[in-house]
């Protein structure tokens, strides 16, 4: 359950977080938020103004409600892009001193309308309520997004390629793989693993599963922490959907497990590999709704450069057990473990939209007694009747443009802007080759 501290509290609470910071040696506090096109942005305050910041926010101009990849700007419809204000206000429950980048502390933030009330194109708003409405059924979800990377020296070339998984990578870079871990832990973040992936440079550091808009701001802070922590050591980061053209690419699965009255609905029950109904009709509502939550979870023209065939991408419309080829791969394990992987996300997503978009479809799956369809037990590219998911950024906007339930979920407004970047993206790079297209979004994300 979120809480929504009244103005004046929220003062009080920020005047003592404030002091709690500056006896840390913290000078400034930066707010973070996530556009449509997947860019965090961010405001900073001194540690002085964050009373004032938490009672009425900092101003963020509305057009970053349709900001693309390369800093354009989707046409907003009646000539309304320069004109209004909202307000970024921060999230006290979740303001963090960060460990790689001393003086400064982090906070994701909502976007509000002026006069405090929710902005309906706030992506956190939107993940919130779709938290909300899972409650209200009697639901909980615990969700855990995954972050892959691939780091670079100043040249932008791959800083270590050692073999895919291998301990040369380790070898190479252990002071810094060791402050990755130490700075994420020290920002009271639970790390599980930390790993080098399959592609040049790539590593992968998973966190412990928690409510799905702490996740979603979980994913933020700990791909600010690997940056900070990269730039500290003269490396660069990339967490693009692909960073090398034909190579396996930086996804950012998003794993969930659906509880009711502290029981894991993923484990134990009388379905396959232990599914409770109502995990089975959850999951096969997200299945049902995949290609149109593909606008949302892998929404740029890179994104389908990655979302290919033999990439542990998940670029099947199908689910197995332990199926790295499907896009939803269900984990069995302790009644603690148990949970469904989407696979087919990346980390050119909001994980605001993901995780509202995946709970609303889950939501609508329960509600229709959805039935979850038969598994693909072997590789979903060598059974014939195995159904791909959109191929490219125009076929994902066609099953978003017809799906009713995400209009409906996300509001017209936040609905609408959405579309309108995912068509100025396709319009911005079509015609362009995938070189070019990895090229312009590289180090962007
Ligand atoms: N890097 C792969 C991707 O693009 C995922 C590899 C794995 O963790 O299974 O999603
Ligand atoms: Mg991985």
């Amino acid at each position: 359950m979120v809480i929504t501290y009244p103005r004046s509290e929220r003062t009080a609470r920020a005047r003592s977080a404030a002091d709690r910071l500056a006896a840390d040696g913290i000078d400034a506090v930066v707010f973070g938020w996530v556009d449509n096109a997947g860019i965090t942005r961010v405001k900073s305050v001194p540690l002085a103004r964050l009373g004032h910041a938490a009672e009425y926010g900092v101003g963020a101009v509305p057009c970053f409600d349709r900001s693309l990849v390369d800093d354009s700007f989707a046409a907003a419809p009646s000539g309304a892009g320069p004109v209004g204000d909202l307000r970024l206000v921060p999230d006290l429950d979740r303001l963090v001193p960060l460990a790689a980048q001393p003086g400064w502390a982090w906070a994701p933030a909502d976007l509000r309308a002026q006069d405090g009330a929710p902005h309906p194109g706030c992506q956190r708003g939107f993940a919130r309520r779709a938290v909300e409405a899972v409650e209200e059924r009697g639901f909980s979800v615990k969700a855990g997004i995954e972050v892959e990377w691939v780091v670079a020296d100043a040249t932008g070339a791959p800083a270590t390629l050692g073999p895919a998984y291998g301990m040369t990578r380790f070898v190479e870079l252990s002071d810094y793989l060791r402050e990755v871990l130490r700075a994420l832990t020290d920002q009271g973040l639970t790390v599980l693993q930390l790993h080098p992936e399959y592609a040049e440079g790539q590593f992968e550091v998973s966190v412990a599963t928690e409510g799905p808009v702490e996740a979603a701001d979980t994913t933020m802070l700990v791909r600010h922490t690997v940056r900070a922590v990269s730039a500290r050591h003269g490396l660069r980061v990339s967490y693009a959907p692909l960073f090398t053209e034909g190579s396996v690419g930086n996804g950012s699965h998003l794993h969930l497990s659906l509880w009711r009255q502290g029981r894991n609905l993923v484990h134990g029950g009388p379905g396959r590999h232990g599914l409770h109904p109502d995990a089975e009709q959850f999951l096969a509502g997200v299945l049902a709704e995949l290609p149109a939550l593909l606008a949302l979870g892998a929404p740029a023209v890179a994104s389908y450069l990655r979302l290919v065939p033999s990439h542990f991408a998940g670029a099947f419309r199908c689910w197995g057990l332990e199926n790295r080829e499907a896009a939803l791969r269900l984990i069995t394990g302790s009644a603690g473990q148990a949970n469904a992987e989407f696979k087919c996300f990346d980390a050119a997503a909001n994980p605001y939209l993901v995780v509202g978009g995946v709970l609303a479809a889950g939501l609508a799956g329960l509600d229709a007694g959805l039935p979850l369809p038969p598994e693909t037990p072997s590789d979903p590219a060598s059974v014939g009747s195995a159904e791909r998911l959109p191929a490219s950024l125009p076929e994902a906007i066609a099953a978003y443009e017809k799906s009713a339930l995400l209009r409906q979920a996300l509001g017209a407004g936040l609905y609408e802007a959405v579309l309108a970047v995912r068509q100025a993206e396709a319009e911005l790079f079509a015609g362009r080759t995938d070189a070019d297209v990895l090229e312009a979004v590289r180090w962007r994300y």
